[in-house]
C-alpha cells in the first residue's frame, strides 16, 4: 500500500492512543483512573443547549460562509473587547472546528516549505506536527534554567532568517505555567521588531487561579491592526466545556484571514451551522458555568498538588492555570514514557509521558476529573513508586503485589 511522506512523518496521536487504551481496559471491567484526560466532566452551558435545540428543531441546517456565521463572528467581537480589552470587526475573524482546525488552517496559510516555527517546551503535542503538515521545520526551545517558562534568550537564540511564527500557550498544556507579562510584552514588541507572526493559543485564558492576571498581547501591539502578524486563536471547548461542539476561532489581520478561507473552503467549507449556533448560546449567555469550573478545577489542583507533594523526590509547580500539572519523577526514572506504562500496567492510571510535550521525566496529570479519582489516582502512583509502601494494594476488587523495585 502506498502512503505519503507527509502521512508517515506524522505519528498516531498519543494522547487519542492514551484514551482508547483507557476505554478498552474499562469496558474489560478494570478499574483505571483517568489523569490524562483533556477535558471538563462539566455539562455545556444551558444557553448553548437551547439555542442549538431552536437551531435544530428549525429542520435547516445549511452550509455556513466559510468565516462562519454573522452572529458569532459578532460574538467574538464582543468577547475579545470584553476579555481583551481590544476591538476587532468580523473580517479580523474566520470561525473553524475547534481551536486545533484554527491552527492547523492558519500555519497552512503562513508556513512556506522549510519556514520554521518555534515552539516553546513543554509544548502541546500536536504543534510540531501541525507545522510538519504544513511542511514547515518545527524549531523546539527548552527552558535553559530548567524551569516551565523560557527566557527571552532562549527564544531569540531559537530565531534566525527562516523563522516565520512563534507559538504560545499560556496558561500552558501541559504544565499549566501561565506566562509572565513581561514575557508576553517581550514577545509581543520582538515579534514586531522581527516582523514574525505571534501566534498566541489562548483556549485556556479562563481557566486560571488564585486570581492570577492572565495577560491580553493586545495592550503591547503597536502596529497597526492591518499590519499586525499578532495573531489570537481561542475557542469554547475549555472554558465552556464544550469539546464536542468543535468550535474555535482566530484573529488575525484581513490578508491572513482571507488565506485561511480559502484553505478553509477547500478542506471543510465551514464548522457546522448548528453548533456555531450553540457557540453563539454560550458566549452570548449566563456566564456562571465558566466561574464555577474555574473554582472547581482551582480546588481540584489544590487536592493533586498536595497529594503529589506527599511523593519524596517528586519536583512539582503549583500551574497557575489550566487542569493539568506537569510534575518531575525523574528522581524516579528518567524516562517518562516506561514510566507512564509502568504505572498503566501495573496500577491502572492513565498518565501522559512528558517527552510527548518535548520534556522527559515529566508526567502530565489531569485534574479535571472527580476529587475521588486525583486522590485515588495519586495514591496508586505513590504506591508504585515508594517501596517502603506495603506490598499489596487493592484495584477495584484486585489485589495488586509488588513485583517491581
Ligand atoms: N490548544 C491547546 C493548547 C489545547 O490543549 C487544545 C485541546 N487539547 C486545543 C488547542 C484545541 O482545542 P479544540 O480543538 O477542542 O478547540
Amino acid at each position: 500500500m502506498s502512503i505519503s511522506q507527509l502521512a508517515k512523518s506524522i505519528p498516531a496521536s498519543p494522547t487519542l492512543a492514551l484514551n482508547d487504551t483507557a476505554r478498552i481496559l474499562k469496558e474489560k471491567g478494570e478499574a483505571v483512573i483517568h489523569l490524562g484526560g483533556g477535558e471538563p466532566k462539566s455539562k455545556a452551558p444551558i444557553d448553548a443547549i437551547l439555542s442549538a435545540s431552536a437551531k435544530l428543531n428549525s429542520a435547516e441546517i445549511k452550509y455556513t460562509p466559510t468565516e462562519g456565521i454573522p452572529a458569532l463572528r459578532k460574538a467574538v467581537v464582543r468577547y475579545t473587547e470584553e476579555n481583551y480589552d481590544h476591538i476587532i470587526a468580523p473580517k479580523n475573524i474566520i470561525i473553524s472546528n475547534g481551536a486545533k482546525q484554527s491552527l492547523s488552517v492558519l500555519l497552512l496559510s503562513i508556513i512556506d516549505p522549510q519556514d520554521e516555527v518555534v515552539i516553546l517546551a513543554p509544548y502541546w503535542v500536536s504543534y510540531p506536527e501541525m507545522v510538519k503538515l504544513a511542511y514547515g521545520k518545527p524549531v523546539v526551545v527548552t527552558p535553559e534554567d530548567g524551569g516551565l517558562e523560557p527566557s527571552m534568550d532562549d527564544i531569540t537564540r531559537a530565531v534566525g532568517s527562516y523563522t516565520k511564527a512563534i507559538i504560545v500557550n499560556s496558561p500552558s498544556n501541559p504544565s499549566g505555567a501561565i506566562y509572565s507579562e513581561a514575557l508576553i510584552a517581550e514577545l509581543v514588541t520582538y515579534c514586531e521588531k522581527k516582523d514574525i507572526y505571534l501566534i498566541m493559543d489562548d483556549i485556556y485564558h479562563k481557566l486560571v487561579f488564585d486570581g492570577s492576571v492572565w495577560t491580553s498581547p493586545y495592550q503591547f501591539a503597536k502596529v497597526n491592526e492591518d499590519k499586525s502578524k499578532l495573531i489570537v486563536v481561542n475557542g469554547v471547548s475549555k472554558a465552556y466545556a464544550m469539546t464536542g461542539f468543535r468550535i474555535g476561532w482566530t484573529i488575525a489581520n484581513q490578508k491572513v484571514i482571507e488565506a485561511m478561507v480559502n484553505i478553509q473552503a477547500q478542506t471543510t467549507s465551514c464548522a457546522s451551522g448548528l453548533l456555531q449556533t450553540a457557540a453563539v448560546g454560550a458566549l452570548n449567555g449566563i456566564q456562571g458555568g465558566v466561574e464555577s469550573l474555574r473554582t472547581t478545577l482551582q480546588n481540584n489542583r489544590d487536592i493533586m498538588i498536595n497529594e503529589l507533594r506527599t511523593i519524596d523526590g517528586v519536583r512539582v509547580e503549583k500551574p497557575g492555570g489550566t487542569f493539568y500539572c506537569f510534575p518531575d519523577f525523574s528522581a524516579y526514572e528518567k524516562s517518562a514514557a516506561k514510566l507512564s506504562k509502568l504505572l498503566l500496567d501495573k496500577v491502572r492510571v492513565v498518565t501522559v509521558p512528558g517527552n510527548e510535550f518535548g520534556m522527559d521525566g515529566h508526567l502530565r496529570l489531569s485534574y479535571c476529573g472527580s476529587i475521588k479519582d486525583i486522590k485515588e489516582g495519586v495514591e496508586r502512583i505513590k504506591w508504585a513508586l515508594d517501596p517502603k509502601s506495603p506490598n499489596e494494594i487493592f484495584i477495584g476488587d484486585r489485589k495488586m503485589v509488588r513485583d517491581w523495585s
